[in-house]
């Protein structure tokens, strides 16, 4: 935590420079080989005695969110509920991902046996966000140690506590060399890990970090997944439940003060409900608590520059004709932000094409279903989205339309739970998959193994194969392919 912070709490932490954090890559590295012939029983058996030393000291751990981020404490429940769930998750899939899988030899190289195997890459750099400072990093932390790499992890400058907390637990029940690391610190220790001899980057942050992370990471050739920012918008189709739909609008677009990658910041209503859409979402919002108080709804803002992009967004829509349906000047009372609903946001206002982070939910009316999908994919983010309507298969129809990562139907940032889905976005919400199967995979390096397991009768990978050979294969190809 920082004196730049809100609800800065504690002292500044140590920073970690380009030799420490080097270091910390180095004494990984010299664990990992050890960790990874665990194998993946032994790995699972370390990684559910964390989760369970984690759900048995969960006050702590939401104790030290809350101080680090402000948030409320049903919100630091959250994350500590998604913890332990990914994380139970990735111990017990890895072995049946990542597992040695045998795959058909074909007809030229009848006599191999082919298997696919997952091999850990080695030391995984993880470079984490303060907004869930535990959950986030839980994902690629849980799959890189799963499937046998050891870590290197960078907590955000505002939450290194939590960081070294989730280092701490898992050091105390594991019984060897430390497997997760922390270094802290600021841009500059992430960028010096992403310079270390790392194997990969796992990055969660804004997609302008990401931009720089990538660029420190092309250097060496290290591959990097980029897990940025978003836009998230929600369709509500006219035969939607109006009152789920305003619900779940509402969450998604503020708990946790609006600081969610996979907020909703877009609306897209067709006209028929869109007013009464527009009254149910407001009512619930108008009853809201915002504030340092024990019940409140909405904790602060953490960083208090975004205070001013996010002032700012609302300031440029109202200027361009928005109409301000809730909320407004008077909901800036820093560090806290209490809800505002716009509504008639012109699309190429920074309130619809930037990311906002915070409390506000545009709600503009489209003619149709289809005019929503063209709106959603408009955005240069592609993160998440939501689909509310009355007919499950539509439901499913405008999701497969929609250029996101991850959608709901008649849910909001279901996916999130999910610890078997992938989660991850495209465009400027970046690449790669942490959770589920491909997070899994994404943190390990495929390799193809033969295995010859008799001589053949031709041979056609040597000099020695008889001129008739090839012809001879050719026939059967044609027997076989040709048809
Ligand atoms: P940020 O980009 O400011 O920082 C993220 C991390 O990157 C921090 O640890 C920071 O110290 C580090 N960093 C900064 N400069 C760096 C550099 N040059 N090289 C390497 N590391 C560097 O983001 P933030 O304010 O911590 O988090 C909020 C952002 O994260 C929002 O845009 C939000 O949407 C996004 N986010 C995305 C996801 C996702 O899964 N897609 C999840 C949570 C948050």
């Amino acid at each position: 935590m920082t004196a730049e912070t809100s609800a800065a709490r504690h002292e500044p932490d140590a920073t970690s420079g380009p030799a420490a954090v080097d270091a910390a890559v180095a004494e990984a590295r010299a664990a990992q080989p050890w960790w990874d012939g665990l194998g993946f029983a032994g790995r699972k058996k370390a990684l559910d005695a964390w989760r369970v030393l984690i759900l048995r000291r969960a006050e702590e751990l939401i104790d030290l969110i809350r101080a680090e981020t402000g948030k409320t404490a049903d919100d630091a429940r959250l994350e500590v509920i998604l913890v332990a769930d990914h994380l139970r998750w990735a111990a017990a899939h890895a072995g049946r991902v990542l597992g040695r899988r045998r795959v058909p030899s074909g007809l030229l190289m009848f006599n191999q046996s082919a298997t696919v195997e997952h091999r850990a890459l080695g030391v995984v750099g993880v470079i984490g966000p303060w907004n869930y400072p535990a959950f986030i990093p839980v994902g690629p932390v849980s799959a890189a140690l799963a499937a046998g790499n050891t870590v290197v992890f960078k907590p955000s400058e505002l939450t290194p506590a939590v960081g070294r907390w989730l280092a701490d637990t898992l050091a105390e029940v594991v019984r060897g060399p430390a497997v997760l690391r922390v270094v802290t610190g600021d841009g500059d220790t992430g960028a010096a890990l992403c310079r270390a001899a790392v194997d990969k980057v796992s990055f969660t942050g804004s997609s302008a970090t990401g931009r720089r992370v990538m660029a420190a990471c092309a250097e060496n050739l290290t591959p990097v997944v980029i897990e940025g920012g978003g836009k998230d918008a929600m369709i509500v189709a006219a035969d939607a439940d109006l009152d789920a739909a305003a619900d779940a609008a509402l969450w998604a677009a503020v708990s946790n003060a609006g600081q969610t990658c996979v907020g909703l910041e877009r609306v897209y209503v067709v006209a028929e409900v869109a007013e009464r859409f527009l009254r149910l979402v407001t009512a619930r919002a108008a009853a809201l608590r915002t504030g340092d108080r024990p019940d409140a709804d909405l904790g602060p803002i953490v960083l208090p520059r975004q205070i001013e992009v996010i002032k700012s967004h609302v300031r440029d829509a109202v200027a361009r004709g928005a109409r301000v349906v809730l909320g407004g000047e008077e909901s800036f009372t820093p560090p806290y932000v209490a809800p505002i609903v716009l509504t008639d946001v012109p699309e190429d206002s920074v309130a619809l094409t930037e990311e906002t982070f915070g409390p506000v939910l545009v709600v503009n009316t489209v003619a149709t279903v289809d005019e929503a999908v063209d709106r959603a994919n408009a955005s240069a983010y592609g993160l998440g989205a939501s689909v509310y309507t009355g007919d499950r298969s539509q439901g499913r129809r405008i999701a497969g339309r929609l250029r996101a990562g991850m959608v709901s139907v008649n849910a909001v940032i279901a996916f999130a739970g999910i610890p078997a889905l992938p989660f991850g976005g495209v465009g400027d919400s970046g690449f790669g998959r942490v959770h589920g199967p491909d997070g899994l995979r994404e943190f390990s390096r495929t390799q193809a193994v033969t295995s010859q397991r008799f001589r053949p009768l031709v041979q056609p990978n040597s000099f020695a194969r008889g001129p008739g050979t090839m012809r001879t294969l050719v026939r059967m190809v044609r027997a076989l392919h040709g048809r």
